[in-house]
């Protein structure tokens, strides 16, 4: 037992990700649900303060230009773009991430063009993903095939017009193959749409690289956005120019001030827009990705999967065999940065640990989620997580 207490010391010591962790608030609780909501970065309380009393009490309309709101999305976008492996000019925040799963779809069904009537959907997505899809898929006139992300290369046909993946299960925290399910639904000459909510921000995603058509994300878990923080949409920038978007609205107009009758689509990003931006959230977003300045998202990679392995371990030295299972992968290719955990009366299980200090989340019908953010969660976090754990299930 005394053998991961001084592990977790050394660990920790040499954690060069160590510092981030003052950037936070924080107490003496455990907290394990950064996957479901970020913890409150310590810069934006003040900056919320100023956007409000300053930029809105006193500035009130003269701030859409001078405190630069009307292009934050733009902005904003860019400051996440680095996280998630994109150049400039292709991410813009705005919306909820079901909202984005809406434009992203359509319009990749759009791109696909008209011969091709199928659209394939992760069988375990997030559900909201899937209702969205189905909805999609009525109002373009395809069908709606849902496939286990393994099965997506023997799915693909010239029928396929695209396909909406979640790079990470957020039930399981099994991490799928973006470079080759990307390259696969290619080669079948289909549009790729990734949901990055579970893996911005905790692990290497390489948008620009692997040649990924279309992807979203949310802003409140692993980015730290606060509570319904605006979500973003990323359009690969030789694919803009044929974006169609199914919510046309006049912030995505190439002369919004033009109140024109007729609709002009913005060039680039902004595209993706819709209405006016909801600037206290988005602000609030901006002012907490200052959090990675001078982070790279490898370094945070390293330290998740050493995280999640010394959880692992623990669980197994502290709660041994047989009492629970974890349905998270073994292999670091397949891992996100949470542990699942299968476990009788998990709910029961869950609130005991809440009770102890101890925070994750319960996910209907028996999984204890574990979510490691490597901002803020340190090894000495995670022997205490398994130890209680290991006396509440004793
Ligand atoms: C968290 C999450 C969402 C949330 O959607 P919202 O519209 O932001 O509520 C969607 N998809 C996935 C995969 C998620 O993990």
């Amino acid at each position: 037992m005394s053998e991961l207490v001084t592990r977790a010391g050394a660990l920790d010591a040499a954690d060069e990700l160590a510092g981030t962790r003052k950037q936070f608030v924080l107490d003496e609780v455990v907290y394990l649900d950064g996957n479901s909501l970020g913890a409150l970065p310590a810069g934006v309380p003040g900056r919320v303060e100023d956007v409000v009393r300053r930029q809105w009490g006193e500035l009130r309309i003269r701030s859409w230009e001078e405190s630069g709101w009307w292009t934050a999305p733009e902005r904003i976008g860019d400051r996440i773009a680095p996280l998630v492996g994109a150049a400039p000019g292709q991410i813009v925040v705005g919306d909820s991430t079901s909202v984005n799963v809406f434009k992203a779809l359509v319009a990749a069904v759009r791109m696909a063009g008209g011969d091709r009537d199928e659209i394939l959907v992760d069988a375990t997505t997030f559900p909201t993903d899937g209702y969205i899809a189905g909805s999609a898929a009525r109002m373009t006139g395809r069908t709606l095939r849902p496939v286990l992300p393994a099965e997506v290369p023997g799915a693909l046909s010239d029928r396929t017009a695209a396909v909406l993946l979640n790079h990470v299960d957020y039930r399981t925290g099994r991490l799928h193959d973006l470079p080759s399910l990307t390259a696969a639904v290619h080669t079948a000459g289909a549009l790729a749409v990734w949901d990055l909510c579970h893996s911005a921000g905790a692990l290497p995603v390489g948008l620009d690289e692997h040649g990924v058509d279309l992807a979203v994300g949310c802003t409140y878990k692993y980015l730290n956005g606060g509570p319904g923080s605006p979500a973003y949409l990323y359009v690969r920038r030789d694919l803009q120019d044929r974006f169609d978007s199914p919510l046309p609205g006049w912030n995505s107009h190439a002369e919004p001030f033009g109140m024109r009758g007729d609709f002009e689509p913005a060039a680039g990003a902004l595209r993706g827009r819709v209405g006016t931006p909801d600037i206290l959230s988005m602000l609030a977003l901006e002012a907490a990705l200052e959090v990675w300045e001078g982070v790279s998202i490898e370094a945070v990679r390293a330290k998740s999967l050493a995280l999640t392995d010394f959880f692992l371990e623990c669980v197994g030295a502290y709660a041994g065999e047989g009492r629970v299972e974890s349905l998270t992968p073994v292999a670091h290719a397949e891992r996100g940065s949470q542990v699942a955990l299968r476990c009788e009366d998990a709910g029961d299980v869950m609130k005991r640990l809440i009770e102890r200090g101890v925070v994750g989340d319960f996910r209907h019908p028996d999984v204890l989620r574990f979510g490691f953010t490597p901002l803020y969660v340190g090894f000495a976090d995670v022997e205490r997580a398994a130890r209680v754990l290991a006396e509440v299930l004793r």
